[in-house]
């Protein structure tokens, strides 16, 4: 597979951007190597600059559900372009994805459209903040909430993959009043709530972490969750910047009813192009400006292009409802490859929700940040090097999940697993 171009652009991107990149865990630093240049996408396949087309289970983190350039999408977001590309004033598109948003979360019962799932776990903070009159705030160690100052505390992947525990400058007296608690251990944060009782104003949280590779929560543990939040009177923020409308139509918190008081979302609800949301409780909502006094302001805010694309990305998905058949192929996908992986004596263990999954190189089903860190990334960095050079395309970092479209079949699975078990094959070979 020859990547001349890719390298060549490397070198010319390193001479301009910090790194060659404008996100951290594009650079392959967790891996080794240059970082593909990407021409095009299609469907579930991408494409570099030297012509080579890889299954890409990236899904630009994902952010992209329906496949790469989906057509109904495209050609929507072209003719709302020619009306106009921002105007800084209300559109009815706006309302309109608000309105079907909210079909599908009704707990979202006001809304407002930012740029970045950052902007929004941001706001929805200081939204807490305010509404409760507390500082602290409550995050579980290697979810991600963005990168704003007061949650680079052990903030997942990007952090995790850089052995960064938290951020140069980001002042001491900017986290002194981010808590820290394991993941998946309510035993852990009724302990911190009780110390720090009356002062808490929110715990936020990754419902399915899917920025430190994939955790599932255990067992009750969200409505434990719930439970102690209320009992302390701190507010409850789901943050489905990921999880929302890529495991369920909605989000986690349609399959486990365990409603937040407020809710994230991000990634799917742009359907590629820059989008985010919060909302919630309508009497927390409301003290946003205009309204209320927590500030907060946007000039591309809910623009036409970001909107209608997302607009017509959730119109195809509520019609197609393709949610099922989404979690049927990230099983076989992750069934497969542990099945494979026993037979070779290799330690995986994958697991699943809808359109997301995971995989670690460890024997046990991970359950936190540190089981994560635990499993054997040198493997990761030979697993991931591999399925490239074999036309696939995994996320270029043990800490991230997996992504799949409803572009991707069943035979681009079965393809993977056949590349994997050849990985496997030269892994037992070279031992
Ligand atoms: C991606 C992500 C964010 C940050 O969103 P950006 O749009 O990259 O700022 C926040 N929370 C979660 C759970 C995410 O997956």
């Amino acid at each position: 597979m020859n990547r001349d171009k890719s390298r060549r652009a490397a070198v010319a991107a390193g001479q301009v951007l910090v790194g060659g990149v404008n996100s951290p865990v594009r650079s392959f630093a967790a891996v080794g190597g240059e970082p593909l240049c990407l021409g095009r996408g299609q469907g579930a396949y991408v494409e570099d600059i030297d012509g080579n087309r890889y299954l890409d289970y990236v899904c630009s983190y994902g952010a992209t559900l329906l496949g790469h350039a989906p057509a109904a999408v495209v050609e929507c977001v072209a003719q709302v372009a020619r009306d106009g590309l921002t105007f800084g004033a209300p559109t009815v598109r706006e309302t309109q994805l608000a309105e079907k948003i909210q079909t599908a979360l009704p707990a979202m019962q006001k809304l407002r459209f930012v740029n970045s799932g950052t902007e929004a776990c941001m706001t929805a903070l200081r939204l807490a903040r305010a509404y409760t009159g507390r500082n602290k705030i409550i995050k579980c160690r290697g979810c991600y909430h963005g990168h704003a100052d007061l949650l680079l505390v052990q903030a997942g992947s990007g952090a995790l993959t850089h052995g960064v525990a938290s951020s140069a400058g980001v002042p001491a007296a900017v986290v002194q009043d981010t808590l820290l608690v394991p993941y998946n251990d309510s035993a852990a944060l009724a302990q911190v709530l009780a110390q720090h009782e009356g002062e808490v104003a929110a715990l936020i949280i990754e419902p399915i972490v899917g920025n430190c590779g994939f955790i599932r929560p255990r067992d009750g543990y969200l409505a434990a969750v719930q439970e102690l939040c209320s009992q302390h009177g701190a507010l409850l923020i789901g943050d489905e910047v990921m999880t929302g409308f890529r495991v369920a139509w909605g989000g986690v918190q349609t399959l486990t009813g365990v409603i937040p008081d407020l809710t994230v979302l991000g990634k799917v609800i742009g359907g590629g192009l820059p989008l985010a949301a919060l909302g919630g409780r309508e009497d927390i909502m409301q003290m946003l400006a205009p309204c209320g006094p927590v500030y907060q302001a946007g000039t591309l805010s809910g623009n036409p292009l970001a909107v209608a694309c997302g607009l017509k990305t959730l119109e195809i998905l509520e019609r197609t409802r393709p949610y099922a058949q989404l979690g049927a192929l990230t099983q076989r996908l992750t069934r497969g490859a542990t099945m494979l992986a026993q037979e070779y004596g290799v330690p995986l263990t994958a697991d699943a929700e809808g359109g997301m999954f995971g995989l670690f190189f460890t024997p046990a089903r991970v359950y936190d940040s540190g089981q994560a860190q635990a499993s054997d990334q040198h493997l990761f960095r030979r697993f991931f090097h591999a399925m490239l050079a074999r036309g696939v395309n995994f996320s270029p970092s043990p800490f991230e999940a997996g992504f799949i479209s409803t572009a991707h079949q069943e035979t681009d699975i079965d393809s993977t697993l056949q590349r994997f078990e050849l990985f496997l094959q030269t892994l037992a070979e070279t031992q």
